[in-house]
Formats: structure tokens, C-alpha cells, sequence
């Protein structure tokens, strides 16, 4: 699942520069998120990293837009053209408590 940023970010920037996908960047009014390029960061690390490291936690997932671990994966490999190496596919049942 891409996640997303509610109104209750206070624009520290914190997360923006942690983001393994480049998919945070500043909005109109407070920091937003591109569900085509978050993947939760399946592929890169083992935990959101964005959801480590703000403050207010304001980072929910995403309602609109259920991914599988296999789509976060092939979304993965799509931005990045690597396969993934860590988290292995073999450790999907982790997802099923974040859905
Ligand atoms: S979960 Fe990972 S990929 Fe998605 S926005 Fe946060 S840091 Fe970026
Ligand atoms: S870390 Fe949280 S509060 Fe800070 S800019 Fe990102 S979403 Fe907003």
C-alpha cells in the first residue's frame, strides 16, 4: 500500500530526504506523497522509513491505494530496474498485519 501524509504535518522536512523513491515532496500547503512511486518501502527496507522519522506520526497508509506485496514489489522494481533484495518475497505474512 502507498501511504499518505495528512493534514497534520508540520513541514519539518524530515522525511522528504529519508524517502528510498524520491516520492515525498512539498505540496501546496504541507509535504504529499506519490502513490506512484511509494512502495511502503518493500524493496529497500524493512520498515516505512518516512513513518520512522516524523514526529507527529501523519503518515498513515493510503485507503486508496491497496497494494499487495507483490505489486509493492513489481512497483519497486519498476521505479528502480533492480530486483529486490531485502525484504524477500518469503517474508509477506509481515504485510498481512499492516492490511
Ligand atoms: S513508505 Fe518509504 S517509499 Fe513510501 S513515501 Fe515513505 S519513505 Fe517513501
Ligand atoms: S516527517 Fe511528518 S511532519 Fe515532517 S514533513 Fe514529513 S510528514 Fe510532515
Amino acid at each position: 500500500m502507498a501511504l499518505m501524509i495528512t493534514d497534520e504535518c508540520i513541514n519539518c522536512d524530515v522525511c522528504e530526504p529519508e524517502c528510498p523513491n524520491g516520492a515525498i515532496s512539498l505540496g501546496p500547503q504541507i509535504y504529499v506523497i506519490d502513490p506512484n512511486l511509494c512502495t511502503e518501502c518493500v524493496g529497500h527496507f524493512a520498515t516505512s522509513q518516512c513513518v520512522e522519522v516524523c514526529p507527529v506520526d501523519c503518515i498513515p497508509l493510503h485507503p486508496e491505494h491497496q497494494e499487495t506485496r507483490e505489486q509493492l514489489l513489481a512497483k519497486y522494481q519498476l521505479i528502480t530496474g533492480n530486483e529486490a533484495t531485502f525484504p524477500t518475497p518469503d517474508q509477506s505474512p509481515k504485510l498481512a498485519s499492516h492490511s
